[in-house]
């Protein structure tokens, strides 16, 4: 399918002393930070000198993939960051669509004067010099894998990156629960065992590393907080700044929160808000083809994919909740037509 691009990716990237910059979306999630991960090292391992750069932070609970420590950030690192860009000749984006995603960096990016590659698997990609976007995967780090396979070959690969690549497609489809039903994903991950894939290593630092507050907070949530609509088939978990700083939150400890309000029968999306220091954030989750990414787009300043989307809003919390609860008839009517 992508043949004629991977073709022309492959030749441009044998020139020597190539220079590239690896850049995922703000508030980086394990396929984010898999694939940048996984990217780093297959570049260090070709001989292509390479930064990774985010415009916020990775979350510490990522840290063990290997080069992420050595990511910079736009926010500590200004200079470094603007240096590189000025320098480099091969700008990835990695598992966002849009330069918009990338926070404070956008401007620079927007600046860049050499090619941009584009892997990515969310709606509506921008246009960019060599764009592989593929909405039908599971996850960009499984589309990066055809990516790598087909520019360098799989024997590239090591443990390392097969354990990055891995990160990013059982992450992205919450542990092969959604977004997973291709034949092709099984093969991938197949191919990765072959290669030297630790799965259950990664199993074990993304699912098995709980904190005593993260259970406590979590607890909290569905204890305290989630309701159900009574005219809608909605979840909601609001949650303030204050709870967060109660249980002692550190990113990553409301991963997953959100998809458990699904195993509801009659629930049909869920939507975690959560207060954070200068806006609120919304995560949306569905069933089957309900588009949350509408929802998120037209109301919330967000987007994403159907069944997992985002957005944020500049108001405050109840005000959040409250335009959920009002515009959840526009939605139900919208996606009946
Ligand atoms: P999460 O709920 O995990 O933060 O985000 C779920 C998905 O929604 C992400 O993979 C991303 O595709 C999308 N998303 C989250 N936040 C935003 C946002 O603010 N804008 C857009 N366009 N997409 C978002
Ligand atoms: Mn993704």
């Amino acid at each position: 399918m992508y043949e004629t691009i991977i073709e022309r990716i492959k030749e441009r990237l044998e020139s020597r002393d190539l220079k590239a910059v690896i850049i995922p979306h703000i508030s980086p999630d394990g396929d984010a930070a898999g694939s940048c991960s996984a990217l780093w090292q297959v570049l260090d391992r070709v001989g292509i000198q390479a930064q990774l750069m985010t415009c916020d932070y990775i979350p510490d609970y990522l840290k063990w993939l290997k080069r992420i420590p050595d990511a910079i950030s736009f926010q500590n690192r200004p200079k470094e960051c603007k240096h590189w860009l000025h320098q480099a000749d091969i700008l990835f984006m990695l598992d966002h669509n849009t330069v918009a995603r990338e926070g404070d960096l956008e401007p620079f990016v927007k600046e860049f004067k050499g090619e941009v590659i584009m892997i990515d698997h969310h709606p509506d990609p921008d246009d960019v010099t060599y764009r592989i976007s593929d909405t039908s995967v599971s996850s960009t780090c499984e589309l990066l894998y055809n990516v790598i396979s087909r520019v360098w070959g799989k024997e590239v690969i090591d443990t390392d990156i097969a354990n990055a690549i891995y990160t990013g497609i059982s992450t992205d489809t919450g542990g092969l629960s959604h977004n997973s039903s291709h034949p092709e994903t099984y093969r991938v991950i197949a191919d990765l065992l072959a290669l030297g894939l630790n799965k259950d290593y990664v199993h074990e630092q993304l699912y098995q590393r709980n904190t005593l507050s993260r259970l406590r907070l979590t607890g909290n949530c569905l204890l305290n907080k989630l309701t159900i609509d009574e005219h809608f088939p909605v979840a909601t978990i609001p949650i303030t700044f204050q709870e967060l700083e109660l249980y002692n939150y550190k990113d990553g400890d409301l991963e997953g929160l959100v998809n458990i309000p699904l195993s509801i029968e009659e629930v049909l999306v869920s939507i975690q808000i959560t207060e954070r220091k200068d806006k609120v954030k919304l995560s949306f989750r569905s069933k089957g083809n309900i588009p949350v990414n509408l929802w998120a787009k037209e109301f919330f300043n967000g987007g994403g994919h159907l069944n997992a989307a985002g957005g944020q809003m500049p108001l405050p919390l109840d005000d959040v909740v409250k335009k959920v609860r009002d515009t959840a008839e526009w939605f139900f009517k919208a996606i009946k037509n």
